[in-house]
């Protein structure tokens, strides 16, 4: 029998079942796909204190520094700081640096099964895995929901509750014209409704393009725009597509993320910040709150529900406040007109407004920007007094 049994390789499961390998548990991993990392559902983009999280460093394909801002009525800011505020990653090696990890820890990395089901035994959780030689059954105390954004186990584990869910689409292109160091940003209802679309430079004349929505919108309607209209088609001239990516991003912390002999993290529990859709830090902080609990309660020598309920409690403190924070600035940006967004894109560019923000400006925690934009032009709150409050 396992201790632990982590469905999903991605960065929160990985580091979930690193953790509980090196702290001495039997632990699986077990990855549906047949290499861990792909295929690649994300843009690559992390802040510098991912890094520091996470340990230790990965290869780093371009230092953000800057990002331009190109909105409706042709609204368009240049923002420039003096740090940098994001990298631009390898998604997949960072994915397989984790795994690698959990593997060198003890746990028990098997590529290429499938979570069907689970069912509670005597002991703990009997969980049916779909491998290339047929149906296997494992035997846990613990079961982990590491499945990402459409997990079965947050299903199997009567954990799902109705969220909003954005679809996202996007390439690696050939040709495009970005701005070194320079994340491009597209906002307004022609381009990108609900959301944004992104443009991040990857190398010499290449780049990550996508956007993401709500559905019944489709994004990659949208993208195939892009190539054509607006303002990132004067970045994709004659641009090649060389690589597809699409994916979902959830918003919205499972409250529980935790029942009899389980646990869920990252996109499974609700982990991607409703203001950028980044999961990849906050799915981190997940896995080693769970760890933690997992820890806690194994040494009791209980699993049930209410000894793993403090987990629930962790997320809260170290990164549900944030999220939280996110949804209101999600909903007031939901609230406003395409004239609304091109007005607000010009008080941005007012020079003490634009400084704010190229200061505090910070992928992971977004409503530190938004207050000090908000105190740096008190006007702005206009636009959505109820939903701004909390920030004033
Ligand atoms: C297009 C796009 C761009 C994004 N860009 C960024 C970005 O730039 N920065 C950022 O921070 N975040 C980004 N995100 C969000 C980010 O990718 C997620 O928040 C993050 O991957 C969540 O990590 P996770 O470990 O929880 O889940 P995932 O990374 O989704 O990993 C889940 C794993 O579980 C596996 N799995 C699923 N079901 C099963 C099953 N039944 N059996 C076995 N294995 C299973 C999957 O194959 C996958 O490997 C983006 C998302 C999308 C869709």
């Amino acid at each position: 029998m396992l201790d632990a049994l982590v469905i999903g390789a991605g960065p929160s499961g990985s580091r979930t079942a690193w953790n509980l390998a090196q702290a001495g548990y039997s632990t699986a991993l077990i990855e549906e796909h047949e290499r861990v990392g792909e295929p690649c559902q994300c843009a690559g983009l992390i802040t510098p204190r991912t890094f520091d999280y996470l340990g230790y460093k990965r290869p780093i394909l371009q230092e953000m520094n800057g990002a331009r801002l190109w909105g409706p009525n042709d609204s368009f800011l240049d923002f420039q700081a003096s740090e940098t505020k994001a990298l631009v990653i390898d998604r997949p090696d960072l994915d397989r640096s984790i795994a690698n990890k959990a593997v060198e820890a003890g746990a028990d990395l098997r590529e290429g099964h499938r979570y069907l089901s689970h069912r509670r035994s005597e002991k703990g959780i009997t969980a049916t895995i779909q491998s290339k030689n047929g149906k296997i059954e494992l035997e846990t105390r613990l079961l982990i929901g590491s499945d990402g954004p459409a997990s079965r186990v947050a299903r199997d584990a009567g954990l799902s509750s109705k969220r909003e869910v954005l679809a996202a689409f996007g390439a690696d292109v050939e040709g495009y014209q970005g701005k070194d160091n320079h994340v491009d940003i597209f906002v307004g209802s022609e381009l990108a409704p609900r959301f944004f679309g992104w443009g991040i430079p990857t190398g010499l004349n290449e780049g990550r393009i996508g956007m993401a929505t709500v559905l019944p919108n489709r994004p990659k309607n949208f993208f195939r725009d892009y190539f054509h209209k607006g303002a990132p088609s004067k970045l994709l001239g004659g641009a090649k597509i060389v690589n597809r990516v699409s994916g979902l991003i959830p918003f919205g912390m499972r409250d529980p993320s935790y029942a009899d002999n389980v646990l869920l993290t990252g996109d499974a529990a609700g982990m991607a910040k409703p203001t950028s859709g980044g999961g990849i830090y906050s799915g981190l902080i997940s896995a080693d709150a769970a760890f933690e609990v997992a820890d806690k309660a194994f040494q009791k020598g209980t699993l049930d529900s209410k000894t793993l309920s403090p987990y629930q409690s962790l997320l809260k403190q170290r990164i549900g406040g944030e999220l939280s924070k996110g949804y209101h600035l999600r909903r007031a940006f939901l609230s406003l007109t395409d004239d609304q967004l091109s007005e607000i894109i010009s008080i941005l560019g007012e020079p003490k407004v634009k400084e704010a923000i190229e200061k505090t400006g910070d992928l992971d925690y977004a409503s530190l920007a938004a207050f000090s934009v908000l105190k740096a032009q008190p006007k702005l709150i206009k636009f959505a007094p109820l939903l701004l409050k909390p920030f004033i």
